[in-house]
């Protein structure tokens, strides 16, 4: 049995002061948690109130992105030793907000895997289809092409410390659900996939969900076979919403 992951993408929102209060609740709101595996990715300039006030709690910090290069004159540009430094353990890679308005395609996102991964931390590789994608009946070969090019760049090998999310494009920020069914079709997908070059890791790797996770239907989405989590943004922006999201991560935990 995996265990279940609960990841929440803060994206760019909030103030020195709301980060405090959202960090403070979720601590306090999983506290009584052990089944699950929690962690918060806020802004980078959030990291160290993160870093401060996740000490004595069991909530892993994460980033949302990273620079490609280890150090040097790349202006505007956050190193994967800087988060390491942090005290990250996770980067979201390959996020659909980053491939569509920044141009990253999976070049870019497959050497932000292996930076990431040279500094001990765990990449969250995100793929996702858009909405015209899946009405043409193009999802799994998306999908099967998001993925074949990062193998072929970083190696299957490179899948042993990493945890995907499947996030339908339509369903990010938009309210719109993939229902269960939906989701867990394309998680198996993903798994057989990667079944087909490592048995072992196609066991065990983690397959969050993400796209407009909430409450009302974390636990039918958490309950399916393939399922291993969720990554949440809207929802982890309220305390309340997100410690209920990983409270149905424990309940369906083993
Ligand atoms: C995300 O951006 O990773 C995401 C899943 O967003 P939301 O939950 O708001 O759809």
């Amino acid at each position: 049995m995996r265990q279940p992951l609960i990841a929440g993408n803060w994206k760019m929102n909030g103030t020195k002061a709301s980060a405090e209060a959202l960090i403070s609740g979720v601590i306090d709101g999983v506290a009584a948690l052990s089944k699950v595996e929690v962690a918060v990715c806020p802004p980078f300039p959030y990291l160290y109130l993160g870093e401060q006030l996740f000490t004595e709690s069991s909530v892993r910090l994460g980033a949302q992105n990273l620079c490609t290069e280890e150090a040097g004159a790349y202006t505007g540009e956050v190193a994967a030793s800087m988060l390491a430094d942090f005290g990250c353990t996770y980067v979201i890679c390959g996020h659909s907000e980053r491939r569509e308005y920044y141009g990253e395609a999976e070049e870019i996102i497959a050497k932000k895997l292996q930076v990431c991964a040279s500094r001990g931390m765990t990449p969250i590789l995100c793929v996702g289809e858009t909405l015209e994608q899946r009405e043409q009946g193009m999802t799994r070969t998306v999908i099967a092409d998001q993925i074949d090019g990062i193998i072929s760049r970083v190696g299957i090998d490179a899948f042993e410390r990493l945890e995907i999310a499947y996030e339908p494009v339509w369903a990010i920020g938009t309210g719109v659900t993939a229902t269960p069914d939906q989701a867990q079709e394309v998680h198996e997908f993903i798994r057989q996939r990667i079944g087909e070059l490592s048995g072992a890791i196609a066991e065990k790797i983690r397959i969050l969900y993400g796209g407009s996770m909430k409450p009302a239907n974390a636990r039918d989405l958490l309950a399916q076979a393939d399922i291993d989590g969720g990554l949440v943004g809207g929802a982890s922006l309220v305390a309340g919403d997100f410690v209920a999201i990983c409270q149905a991560g424990e309940a369906v935990a083993g």
